[in-house]
C-alpha cells in the first residue's frame, strides 16, 4: 500500500467515544527505541495518539501494550497504543545540549553550593570578570542566596567548596538523571519500561 493511503487510512481513524473516563488528549504512548530502552527519559519520549497511530500504519513501530480506549474507522477498530517500540534503532547522540535545563538535570535540581532545591538559579564558578567561561565545566545551579554570598569570587575565595565538580555529561549519564524525575503522567502500562530496575532494587 502506497505511504499517502495509510497515513490516510490512520487519519480516518476518530474517537470511538464509548470510553468518556480517558479523553483522547490523556492516551499518548510511550516510544521506546528498538532495544525496548525508552528513546527518551527527559522529557520522556510520548507521542500523541494520532502520531502513533500512523507510525503504526507505516509499519515503524510495533505495538507493545495499548489503552482500553478504542478508536474506529469505517473498517476497523483499534485500540489506542500506549507502549509501542522502534523497529529500526535510533543512535542517541554522546553528548545533551548545553542548555539550562540540561544544567538543573544534572545538577539534580539543587545548588551545587548548599543542596537547597529553592530559587535556583545558574553560577559561574570561575565569575566571568576572572575569564570563567559560559560552559558545562563552569556553569552550576545555585540558589540565590549562595549566589549572592559568593558574589564574584571563585569557591575557594569565598570559602564554599562545590558539593560536586561540574561535567560534561554524556546522554546517558543525563538520562539517568532523568529517571530520577519521572514526570506526571505515568499509564501503569509504561511503568514496566521506565522503572523496572528501581523497583527491583527497592
Ligand atoms: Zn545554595
Amino acid at each position: 500500500m502506497l505511504r499517502a493511503d495509510l497515513i490516510e487510512r490512520a487519519a480516518r481513524f476518530r474517537s470511538a467515544g464509548e470510553d468518556p473516563s480517558r479523553h483522547l488528549s490523556d492516551c499518548p504512548a510511550l516510544v521506546l527505541n528498538a532495544d525496548f530502552t525508552p528513546l527518551s527519559y527527559y522529557p520522556l519520549s510520548v507521542w500523541p495518539w494520532q502520531t502513533a497511530i500512523k507510525a503504526v500504519f507505516l509499519e515503524r513501530v510495533d505495538i507493545i501494550a495499548s489503552y482500553d480506549r478504542e478508536v474506529h474507522s469505517q473498517s476497523a477498530r483499534m485500540r489506542l497504543p500506549s507502549v509501542i517500540a522502534l523497529r529500526q534503532y535510533v543512535r542517541v547522540s554522546e553528548f545533551p545540549a548545553f542548555t539550562r535545563f540540561n544544567v538543573f538535570l544534572r545538577d539534580r535540581f539543587s545548588c551545587q553550593y548548599c543542596g537547597s532545591p529553592h530559587q535556583l538559579t545558574f553560577d559561574h564558578v570561575l565569575p566571568r570578570r576572572l575569564g570563567g567561561t559560559t560552559c558545562w565545566e563552569n556553569i552550576v545551579a545555585a540558589c540565590s542566596p549562595c549566589n549572592l554570598k559568593k558574589g564574584g569570587r571563585t569557591p575557594k575565595q569565598a570559602h564554599m567548596p562545590l558539593l560536586v565538580p561540574p561535567i560534561r555529561p554524556t546522554s546517558w549519564q543525563l538520562q539517568e538523571r532523568g529517571r530520577a524525575f519521572p514526570p506526571n503522567h505515568l499509564h501503569e502500562t509504561w511503568r514496566d519500561w521506565l522503572y523496572w530496575d528501581v523497583e527491583l532494587e527497592a
